[in-house]
């Protein structure tokens, strides 16, 4: 047995802090689990994130709506952040046992049904402030580790160990039990060739969606708007799927200089700029916006989610799979047999909630035998 004396031993090492992660080390650090959460990112949320952006001074701004381009320079008058959410911000709720969650998070300020004006699928919910904020509350209580990515496991000893880019045996992450709940493809590439699993998570289906944060005057907005509709009812031009108006969603603060609108392009539109750079996906939407009226443009991000959403999750009996002696996997891609049709973030959940059931009761019953020995 290894020498644990000097080890932050973990009951549970859980890897990403999106949907499937926050609500497994909420749980497991509810019932008194020793947990950790790592995640490559900066913060949590995962797909459910909204992401910061360099700030824009008021001179920026100022000095350049009069010409369609991109302001990244800095250090003017007044830095204004700017933010969006890029990934999935509004998600359904089909059981009970969701529904009944998120009532409660509700109460404690986390989600609120989506009836904001431009949707009014009632069954649809949203985060309360910016989209990472869920996971961000849920991981109040729990040891988080962001920006370290892991790029390898090993087990010996009884004991798993998660291995970081750069890091060395000293920082390596410790546990009993290891959850990975990035999306199989990605959780593939941390397990040996010879693994029996591999083949088929690496092969689990997803569509890439490319999402662009596009900031405008507040002058330019209405045209913008208006421009953005005509896309969308127009049959010839097929490009985009919807997009959203972040003003639009409440709690979110109006800008003081500019309006944020985020554009996801459609399912074709996306594949076809499968191999495409950022740079060109901006150069492709700057043009379609530049066939319409003049929109004094601020800024554009174009940002690629190789792994937007599953089409086809492994199912089995429980919504997460068991890779090894206490090597787990949850997450949008694997659902239970009995849940066939909830989207992402529900599945995300409800995998997390079935593992939670799992992990605690073996966690207490190994500490029994451990004080039994
Ligand atoms: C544009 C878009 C629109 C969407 N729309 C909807 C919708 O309308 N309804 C819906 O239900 N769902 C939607 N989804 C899908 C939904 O967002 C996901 O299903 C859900 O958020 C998945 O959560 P997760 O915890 O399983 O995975 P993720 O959110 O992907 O979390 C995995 C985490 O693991 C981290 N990670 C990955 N590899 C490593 C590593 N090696 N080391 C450390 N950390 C790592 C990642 O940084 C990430 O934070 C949408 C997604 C996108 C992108």
């Amino acid at each position: 047995m290894a020498n644990l004396s000097n080890i932050n031993l973990y009951d549970v090492a859980v890897i990403g802090a999106g949907v499937a992660g926050s609500v497994l080390a909420h749980e497991l650090t509810k019932h008194g689990l020793k947990v950790c959460v790592v995640d490559k990112a900066r913060g949590s949320g995962g797909r459910l994130a909204s992401k910061r952006f360099k700030s824009l001074t008021a001179k920026d701004v100022a000095s350049n709506t009069s010409e369609l381009g991109t302001v990244e320079r800095n250090g003017g008058v007044r830095n204004i952040s700017l933010a969006a959410d890029m990934g999935c911000y509004v998600f359904a709720a089909n059981t009970e046992s969701f529904q009944k969650t998120l009532v409660d998070w509700m109460a404690q300020g986390r989600v609120l049904p989506n009836n904001f004006e431009s949707d009014k699928r009632m069954s649809n919910w949203r985060t309360c402030r910016r989209s990472s904020w869920l996971t961000r509350s849920l991981l109040q209580k729990v040891d988080t580790k962001f920006s370290m990515k892991i790029v390898q496991l090993s087990h010996a000893s009884g004991l798993w160990r998660a291995y970081t880019e750069g890091g060395d045996e000293a920082e390596a992450i410790v546990a009993k039990n290891i959850v990975l709940t990035m999306p199989p493809p990605q959780i593939a590439l941390l397990l040996p060739d010879t693994h029996p699993d591999r083949l088929k998570l690496m092969h689990v289906p997803y569509q890439c969606q490319w999402v662009l944060p596009v900031f405008v005057s507040h002058e330019s907005a209405p045209t913008f708007k208006a421009q953005l509709d005509s896309m969308l009812s127009a049959h010839g031009d097929n490009w985009l799927s919807h997009y959203w108006e972040e003003s639009s969603k409440p709690q979110r603060a109006e800008h003081p200089i500019v309006s944020c609108f985020v554009l996801y392009l459609n399912e074709w539109c996306s594949r076809a700029h499968g191999n495409s750079d950022a740079a060109q996906v901006e150069d492709f939407v700057l043009d379609k916006i530049k066939q319409g009226n003049r929109i004094d443009i601020c800024k554009i991000y174009a940002h690629r989610w190789l792994y937007a959403q599953c089409c086809q999750p492994i199912r089995g009996s429980a919504g997460y799979m068991q890779l090894d002696d206490n090597l787990y996997a949850c997450g949008d891609g694997f659902a239970s047999i009995a849940d066939p049709t909830y989207e992402g973030v529900e599945r995300a959940y409800l995998g997390a909630i079935d593992l939670a059931a799992r992990l605690v009761p073996n966690a207490l019953n190994a500490d029994d035998q451990l004080a039994c020995s």
